[in-house]
């Protein structure tokens, strides 16, 4: 197969059409460049979904994936095994839910993690853990999830229902699973009102709403909300499967807010490009699951985990730039003064510009014919998540063609 029409016609004729997809087959990467089978190059401001966070075949990365790969890929969650361990006291560490207050060691046992495959997996894993501490200490009958309205949270089952968007709750996937609620992002009062049923047990945000269309919360709205949870014994969870792993310029996105949550899950970026996901929590969390109450074959074996080391590695020394060269693609856009855009909004490299006049589906594919790869999100929200290792002359390259695009 050498061309896009004859890899089009086997997915045609072999995969599923859940996807309706871009008119180009990629062949190749290159730091933050891809290239198609024509051989056409294109500036990549998505990342695979804010997946290739140090963008395409990075060499420590392919040297620490190539390296695993020829030691020990895979042998069960029945056996113990090196990078795994490691990664975990790193994210410990990272993310400060053990923290005591003498500082973030990883080391202390009082956080830990739960390693599995995907984004959705860990979200279904956390709300296990929420909904088992509360059965525990509360009971039957508290095991209420609050989400927000537009979040998205994945697409199994728990990880769907908790997504507070009503058109992923198709009727025909019916019967879903009980004890979710959905409150607006950002109304304190709303949240609030919740406390009166008696049936919470978690209150599950994401710090930016990703595939909702880069809706930021506010920090007003996450501090009340932290420390209502905490009051009411609701345990604070952080969907940072996007936001997280310096996405926003910081490790997880909740840092820039100054909370501390129970547990956050974490996939996309985490391992630059292989499936890998997890979730962390902090002490009230650490000894709720036993053995048994959890598990996944692959999760967290040594191939992924040695992935994700080196993703660790390549980013803790750019992490101020991610916040300086988010700023500096919001400002460039700002300039343009393009007429098709309303506002643009986000943290460090997750950065979501609000169409008007134009659908953002359109603006996407225009994009992509003219050279740069970038993501619709929400209804009408243009997206960029660039490789966190982007330079500032990929930046202005892929802005080059952005204003070209759009300039009337
Ligand atoms: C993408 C995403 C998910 C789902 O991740 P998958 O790996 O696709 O299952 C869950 N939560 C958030 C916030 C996401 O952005």
């Amino acid at each position: 197969m050498e061309n896009l029409s004859e890899i089009k016609s086997a997915y045609e004729s072999s995969i599923l059409s859940t996807y309706a997809r871009y008119q180009v087959a990629f062949a190749r990467g290159e730091g933050c460049k891809l290239f198609d089978t024509e051989g056409k190059a294109y500036i990549d401001f998505a990342a695979g979904v804010a997946v290739n966070s140090v963008g395409h075949s990075h060499p420590k990365w392919v040297a620490a994936v190539c390296e695993q790969a020829a030691q020990l890929a895979h042998v069960s969650n029945l056996y113990y095994t090196e990078p795994g361990a490691i990664l975990a006291q790193r994210l410990c560490k990272l993310s400060g839910l053990g923290s005591n207050k003498d500082g973030k060691d990883g080391k202390d046992g009082k956080s830990g993690v739960f390693f599995c495959n995907s984004g959705a997996e860990a979200v279904e894993g956390v709300i296990k853990t929420a909904r088992k501490y509360s059965h525990d200490k509360y009971g039957a009958g508290r095991h209420t999830i609050i989400t927000l309205e537009d979040s998205f949270h994945g697409r199994l089952g728990a990880s769907l229902k908790a997504t507070g968007q009503p058109k992923f709750h198709k009727e025909y996937f019916a019967p879903f699973m009980e004890g979710f609620r959905y409150v607006p992002a950002n109304d304190f009062a709303a949240l609030e009102a919740q406390g009166k049923s008696g049936d919470v047990c978690a209150l599950l945000i994401e710090p930016i709403q990703g595939e909702g269309g880069i809706i930021p919360l506010c920090e007003d709205y996450v501090k009340k909300a932290a420390a209502f949870c905490a009051k009411n014994d609701w345990l604070l969870i952080c969907d940072e499967v996007q936001t997280g792993i310096g996405r926003t310029g910081e490790w997880f996105g909740f840092q820039n807010y100054g909370v501390m949550p129970d547990a956050v899950t974490v996939a996309k970026g985490i391992a630059g490009g292989l499936p890998l996901g997890g979730f962390i929590v902090g002490e009230k969390l650490r000894d709720t699951l036993g053995a048994g109450d959890h598990g996944s074959t692959y999760g967290g074996n040594p191939l992924c985990c040695a992935a994700a080391l080196a993703v660790l590695d390549i980013l803790e020394p750019i992490l101020p730039d991610v916040k300086n060269n988010g700023a500096y693609m919001r400002e460039k856009i700002a300039e343009m003064n393009l007429p098709c855009v309303s506002e643009i909004r986000g943290r460090g490299l997750m950065i979501g510009v609000k169409m008007k006049d134009v659908a953002h589906t359109e603006v996407v594919a225009k994009l992509l014919a003219a050279g740069l790869v970038a993501l619709p999100a929400g209804a009408d929200v243009l997206r960029f998540l660039p490789p966190l290792v982007i330079s500032r002359a990929e930046i202005d390259a892929g802005l080059a063609i952005l204003e070209k695009t759009l300039k009337p």
